[in-house]
């Protein structure tokens, strides 16, 4: 892990520099080119955009950590909003009508946003009660994975609902010690899985620092699925990786049904069309909602420079 990225992910963890940051209109423009809007609404109208020009969605709610189980089953109350909206759409079905293979638009959900502080057993129950509604609707609902004192507790809850309901799956960090097993795990049990290389501040015991080794376990990692895994989501924007993991897919004969490219909005907008120009799934993971603060920061920390050059601006004032 860099140097810089470490220092913006500590600095913005200070309380004085989320409130400046939240209030200074410098950095409005990048904070919307991240975050689809604040409302559901908003978020709907980008992602139908989206969906026209050829890429898959993941909407993602933000706001992580609820503080009681009311914030807690007020999300959940929100995730099943998004569901039933995202059926109602015409351009979804449009979608549907149009292209074989997974669904058009799923969502993408905290454990920590259902309760996961509040309890196991209560995460459990309000996460279960999302995918019920998911197993409905046909539609399908994929856990993010958060920083790795949660790790355990995520990857057990999945293995568990996924038993009952399969329309449910998580995402797998690079940067884990521990991360070679659990895709054994999610390839065993045929959990769709997204594979990032993994956004948190980690300490050494738990995490590679060093970015060329993040970047050799993702690999690897990343072959596994596409030779083993169920459906698996390639999530990353790093082009020489992916150029890599291409011309192992052709080389290998893969079939390019068989699995997705997933990027973040607002980031290489170029290298999502030139994937779906080439015939790849292409799924974009756009979030929405005011509590955009933790995900902005992460998304900088991933580009110092970004941050750098707004810090500059902000000192200059
Ligand atoms: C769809 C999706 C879902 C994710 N879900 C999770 C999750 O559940 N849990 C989790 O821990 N992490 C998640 N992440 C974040 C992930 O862990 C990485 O932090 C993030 O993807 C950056 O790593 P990278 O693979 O793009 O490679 P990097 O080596 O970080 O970046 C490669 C190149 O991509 C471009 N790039 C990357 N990030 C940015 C940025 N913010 N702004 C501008 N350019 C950028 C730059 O050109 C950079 O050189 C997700 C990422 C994606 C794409």
């Amino acid at each position: 892990m860099s140097l810089a990225r470490n220092f913006v992910l500590k600095t913005s963890s200070l309380k004085p520099v989320e409130s400046l940051v939240k209030k200074s209109f410098l950095f409005r423009p990048l904070v919307s080119r991240f975050i689809a809007g604040d409302t559901l609404e908003q978020a709907i109208t980008e992602t139908e955009q989206i969906l026209s020009a050829g890429p898959r969605i993941t909407l993602d709610y933000l706001g992580e950590n609820a503080h009681s189980e009311s914030e807690a089953l007020a999300s959940c109350q929100m995730y099943a909003q998004m569901l039933d909206r995202i059926d109602q759409s015409d351009k979804v079905r449009a979608w549907r009508t149009n292209h074989s293979g997974t669904e058009p638009m799923n969502i993408s959900i905290k454990l920590t946003q259902c309760g996961l502080d509040q309890g196991s057993d209560f995460a459990e129950a309000n996460y279960r009660k999302v995918v019920e509604r998911a197993v409905e609707l046909d539609n399908f609902v994929r856990i993010d994975m958060e920083s790795s004192d949660y790790t355990e507790r995520t990857v057990d809850i999945v293995t568990r609902v996924h038993q009952e309901l399969p329309n449910t799956g998580t995402v797998l960090q690079s940067y884990l010690h521990r991360n070679d097993d659990d895709v054994d795990l999610m390839i065993e049990k045929r959990i769709r899985t997204r594979l990032v290389k993994g956004a948190y501040l980690e300490p050494a015991a738990v995490a590679y620092q060093d970015k060329a080794k993040v970047d050799e376990q993702y690999v690897a990692q990343a072959k596994r699925f596409l030779d083993k895994g169920t459906y698996p989501a390639i999530a990353t924007q790093d082009e020489k990786i992916i150029l890599e993991l291409k011309k192992y897919v052709e080389s290998n004969n893969i079939d390019k049904s068989g699995f997705e490219f997933q990027m973040l909005l607002g980031i290489r907008r170029d290298l999502q069309s030139s994937l779906v120009a080439e015939g790849y799934n292409v799924r974009i993971y756009v979030p929405y909602g005011d509590q955009w603060y933790p995900y902005f920061t992460r998304r900088l920390a991933e580009r110092p420079a970004n941050a750098f050059f707004i810090l500059k601006n902000l000192l200059k004032k």
